[in-house]
Parts: C-alpha cells; sequence; structure tokens
C-alpha cells in the first residue's frame, strides 16, 4: 500500500501545508497495517499531535438513506461558506468478509469534495470496529494538523459503530426519518442516548407534518433522559437537507452546544475522558493479546481446559493456577 519510498519530513510539511495528497498519504500510512509503515506512521503522528486538537469533532450517524450525505454536503457547504475549513471522513462498518460498502460506492457529496476547503475520505477504517476508534483518532489528527476546524465523522446506524464514532467526536447528531418501517429506528439500540441533537430529516412536501410531530416526540422522550452534560440539554429539530430548511438552525444549536461545552470546560473533560477510557482499552487489548500468545501460556490453558473438561479441577481452580503462572517479574516495579 504504502511501499513506495518516501520522505517522512516532506510528507509531515505537506499535511501541514494542508496538501491534499499530503494529508490522504498520511492518513494511508496510519491506516496501513504493513509492519514497515508502523514507525513512520508513528513518527508522523508525534510530529502533527502538538497541531491537533484545535477543530470540532461531529459525530453523524443515521440509517441507509436518512440523508446523511445530502445533509452534510449541505451543513459542510454553508459552514465553507463562512470560511470554515471542513473535512469529513466516512467510516463504513461493512465486515472485511462480505467486501461489500454499506456506504455504497456512488459517489457522495460531489460540491463538497470539489470545494477547495474540504476533504472528503470515504471511507477510513473499514474493517474491524475495535479499529474505528484508533484509526478514526489517528485520521484526525491528521485533518487537524492539516488545518481543518470542522470534522465531520458520519457513520451508517447499523450497530456498535455509532459507539466508535460517539468515542472520538465532541457532538453527535442522529439524523432519522419518519416512516422508515420502524419508527424509532436505531432507538432501541440506545442510540437516542448518544445523541446530542436529533435531527428528522426530509421535513419537506408531504412529509413535513409528520416529521414536526416525531420531532415533537423525540423531545418529549429526550426531556427525561439525563443529559451527558450539565451544559448542554439534547434536542430534536425538524430540517430538509434537500431544500435547506432547518439547516442554519440546527448550525446555531451545535455552536451554542460547542461554546457552552468549551467555555464550561466540558469539552476539554470529555476528551481526557475519552482518551484515557481508549487507552485502558486499548492496554487491556494489548497485554491480554501478549499474553495469550505466549507458548508457555497457550499449552498451560489447552492442559487446564482439558482437566476441567474431564472434571478433574473447576474452571475458577484453572484460571487461578494460570494467573499464578502468569510471568510478572517482581523486578517489574523498577521500570517505573
Ligand atoms: P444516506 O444513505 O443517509 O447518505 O442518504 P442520502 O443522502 O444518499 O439520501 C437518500 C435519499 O434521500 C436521496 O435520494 C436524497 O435525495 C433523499 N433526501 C435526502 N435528504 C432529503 C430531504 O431533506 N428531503 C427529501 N425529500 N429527500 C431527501
Amino acid at each position: 500500500m504504502t511501499s513506495i519510498p518516501f520522505s517522512l519530513p516532506k510528507l509531515i510539511d505537506g499535511v501541514r501545508a494542508c496538501d491534499r495528497a499530503s494529508v490522504g498519504r498520511a492518513i494511508t500510512l496510519v491506516e496501513s497495517t504493513a509492519p514497515h509503515d508502523q514507525a513512520p506512521a508513528e513518527e508522523l503522528l508525534r510530529a502533527l499531535i502538538p497541531l491537533s486538537g484545535n477543530a470540532i469533532r461531529v459525530g453523524i450517524t443515521g440509517v441507509p438513506g436518512a440523508g446523511k450525505s445530502t445533509f452534510i454536503e449541505r451543513f459542510g457547504l454553508h459552514r465553507a461558506g463562512e470560511g470554515a475549513r471542513v473535512a469529513v471522513l466516512a467510516i463504513d462498518p461493512s465486515s472485511p468478509r462480505s467486501g461489500g460498502s454499506i456506504l455504497g460506492d456512488k459517489t457522495r457529496m460531489e460540491q463538497l469534495s470539489k470545494h477547495t476547503d474540504c476533504f472528503v475520505r470515504p471511507s477510513p477504517s473499514r474493517g474491524s470496529l475495535g479499529g474505528i476508534s484508533q484509526k478514526t483518532r489517528e485520521v484526525i489528527i491528521i485533518c487537524e494538523a492539516a488545518g481543518f476546524d470542522t470534522i465531520i465523522v458520519e457513520t451508517v446506524g447499523v450497530g456498535q459503530s455509532e459507539v466508535a464514532v460517539r468515542s472520538v467526536t465532541d457532538f453527535f447528531i442522529l439524523l432519522c426519518i419518519t416512516g422508515a418501517g420502524d419508527e424509532l429506528q436505531g432507538f432501541k439500540k440506545g442510540v437516542i442516548e448518544l445523541a446530542d441533537l436529533i435531527l428528522v430529516n426530509k421535513a419537506d412536501g408531504e412529509n413535513e407534518r409528520a416529521a414536526r410531530q416525531l420531532s415533537a416526540e423525540l423531545n418529549g422522550i429526550l426531556h427525561y433522559l439525563p443529559p451527558s452534560s450539565p451544559h448542554w440539554s439534547p434536542r430534536a429539530l425538524p430540517i430538509s437537507s434537500l431544500s435547506g430548511e432547518g439547516i442554519l438552525e440546527a448550525d446555531s444549536l451545535i455552536k451554542a452546544a460547542i461554546t457552552e461545552l468549551r467555555n464550561s470546560g466540558d469539552l476539554q473533560t470529555h476528551r481526557t475522558t475519552q482518551l484515557t477510557e481508549w487507552l485502558e482499552r486499548l492496554f487491556r487489548d494489548e497485554v491480554e493479546r501478549a499474553v495469550l500468545s505466549l507458548p508457555e501460556i497457550k499449552k498451560l490453558q489447552q492442559v487446564l481446559t482439558a482437566r476441567v473438561v474431564k472434571g478433574d479441577i473447576t474452571a475458577r481452580e484453572a484460571v487461578r493456577e494460570l494467573i499464578g503462572r502468569l510471568p510478572i517479574h517482581p523486578e517489574s516495579d523498577q521500570i517505573l
């Protein structure tokens, strides 16, 4: 993927200068799983992290067909019109095995893609959901270092990817529609509790009334949910991404929320929590992987499993025995 020789300092300069090709290449580098790309990817991130953190990070989810790309295009162009620099990262949670893409291969956000101050990256993190948080986090760093001040992370509402996107963004939007078969699409999965703003899209033509009604119902539900911050109460709003009706209001709400969250310190606290929780998971996963791949431990695991199956020992005893054999060195505290 990135085996063509390249100069890392040049790539870093290119990202800082917001050269599209360099930004794209830097993203490809951090997404790469090739062993030889890991060290340059780390060096790149080390150089770019001090330049990151200044953008607002907005997550957006919704069922296929809800109008995500139509909304993002309109919203992004509106922001760009105000002088913002917008980067859109689309997370496609399609299984790598199926090879299919839920977001589709159609050209999405055509105008935004062509805009000089915008950057649209179709599918930065296809594959494991666990990888989404890490890779998206890193792609956000690259975009912020390149000077993008509004980062939109989009995902399809089909399961756990919303949680992953919520964990890397400051503000989370649920885009929904009426009459999608299930009026409470996605809501029962707890997505509504993740949302800072619910936009009922397609509030136009014959559908306008129903959309307004759904929005009012949602406001009723939101009223009873505990807000994620004392400085922001989630709400619902009917919009039409096609006509543009409500887009300005949605943008004003997002701006007001971000200002509140920033001024109260909640934004920073929230980002620190996201980072520490992610690191905790990362440590846990890596320690588990490292320990369980040790040949002695692997073998012991097999032996103990066989003994439990035979009824010689209990599962608890097996676990205790395994833990007792872990290669923790008594002098390891000296490392710190
Ligand atoms: P996505 O799959 O969530 O990205 O949805 P798209 O943005 O591709 O939109 C799906 C379809 O809904 C397209 O045919 C859009 O033109 C249409 N659509 C999107 N927003 C609106 C809207 O506000 N009103 C109406 N009437 N149609 C819309």
